[in-house]
């Protein structure tokens, strides 16, 4: 019991966890410090506590369970309060009172999950610490050595359909293959982890995935299901002016400037770029070397345009550049002076690379798609001509 309630101190002072204890009217007992962080207040003893927590409003009578026995534990979904993300649990305490678990997710930092590798052996010991492990809202794994997952909490089994832990060590679960084709082993997918950004997508969830070792043979790895919260702020990206990566306009506002020109019967030319054979990057260097290539080769559009240009990245390893320009050979001067100059140039890590480029001019009853559509098709064409070339296209008559 002891080494149970060191072990939870440990947890609870390294802000993995803040509780409160309630009593059966629902008054504050007692606070842990790092709470107001969470509720941006100080909870004062005797006051309701769901004047600070309303999540659990309507939760009386489940709450009245708790203080009756360790079995009514009570689980709520993820919360988000002050950019905080955290789960509550409320728990039996004794007859009296109640505990208020919050359990942080936001930045389940390193330093934080190694409080947790005190618990490694006791947390398959141990009822209480094993009760609160469960009771989270988070998916908790640890990985042995021999590829095998060595222990996972309820959470775990339930989403990934298994019975019990025995079950789990017959069936040899290789969970990294869901989260990408790339990882071979728990051991691929920890160095995965350090490397790539913190969200994975098993099936149609996405999981915030963190990892940290807990002794020379075992990893911890904790999975945050924030489908919600990742799609939500997807959604707000894309009504961002400017894609995060490369720092260039995103193509919807690309769009809208293109509008602007056409509508004003500006002469410009379009150029669809997509980078040669870019999956070879990613294959050879790794994803983060692919995405420093990409913000390289970002920057060097970004120098080689002028101050009346545009340009944007469409997706991945496409970019598009609008050239505001009254004579289409002296455009395609300017698009293969770029060519080249992406093909003279040294990329960090990985040396040489090329790109292709599709050109259209505006003609005639065009809108932004028609353009799009024949610099596309041009594009294609540098393609299957052998890459790294500039290739124009008329509009046909047909289509007028
Ligand atoms: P091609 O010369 O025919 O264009 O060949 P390619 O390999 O460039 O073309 P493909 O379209 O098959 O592959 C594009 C690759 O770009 C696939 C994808 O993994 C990678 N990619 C897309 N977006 C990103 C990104 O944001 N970062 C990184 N690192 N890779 C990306
Ligand atoms: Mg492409
Ligand atoms: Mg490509």
């Amino acid at each position: 019991m002891k080494n149970i309630q060191i072990v939870l101190n440990a947890i609870l002072s390294k802000n993995v966890f803040e509780y409160l204890l309630i009593d059966k009217e629902l008054k504050i007992v007692h606070v842990s410090l790092g709470v107001m962080q969470f509720l941006n207040a100080i909870p004062a003893e005797g006051s309701d506590i769901r004047d600070y927590l309303p999540e659990l409003v309507g939760l009386e009578e489940d709450i009245a369970k708790v203080f009756e026995k360790t079995e009514n534990a009570l689980s709520l979904k993820t919360v988000q309060k002050e950019n905080f993300y955290f789960n509550i649990y409320v728990d039996h305490y004794d007859h009296e009172k109640a505990l208020v678990l919050l359990h942080n997710i936001t930045e389940i930092t390193k330093a934080q999950q190694e409080a947790l590798q005190y618990s490694n052996k006791t947390l398959l010991l141990s009822d209480t610490l094993q009760k609160i492990i469960d009771g989270q809202n988070t998916l908790i794994f640890v990985t042995d050595n021999q590829d095998h997952i060595a222990f996972a909490n309820k959470q775990f089994l339930e989403y990934l359909k298994i019975e019990n832990n025995q079950k789990l060590q017959e069936e040899n679960l290789k969970l990294y293959k869901k989260i990408s084709d790339e990882l071979e082993s728990y051991e691929d997918l920890y160095h995965y982890v350090q490397t790539h950004e913190k969200h994975v997508t098993i099936d149609d969830d996405t999981f915030m995935i963190e990892a940290t070792p807990l002794d020379p043979v075992h990893h911890l790895f904790t999975l945050s299901k924030v489908t919600d919260i990742y799609q939500k702020q997807k959604s707000l990206e894309a009504e961002v002016e400017y894609d995060t990566l490369t720092g260039l306009m995103r193509k919807k506002f690309f769009d809208q400037r293109l509008q602007r020109l056409l509508k004003q019967q500006v002469p410009f030319a379009l150029s669809v770029i997509d980078i040669d054979d870019f999956k070879g990057v990613n294959d050879t260097y790794g994803h983060p070397v692919g995405d420093k290539v990409l913000k390289e080769f970002a920057t060097l559009l970004k120098e080689s345009i002028r101050d009346d240009d545009l340009v944007a990245r469409w997706g991945g390893e496409e970019f598009l550049l609008g050239i505001k320009i009254d004579d289409i050979e002296k455009a395609l001067s300017r698009v293969e002076s770029i060519r080249q100059r992406i093909d003279e140039h040294h990329f960090e890590t990985i040396g040489h690379l090329t790109a292709s480029f599709g050109v259209a001019w505006r003609e005639e009853g065009d809108d932004v798609d028609s353009m799009l559509q024949r610099a596309d098709k041009a594009l294609y064409k540098a393609k299957d001509n052998g890459k790294n070339r500039v290739i124009f296209k008329k509009r046909e008559k047909l289509e007028k």
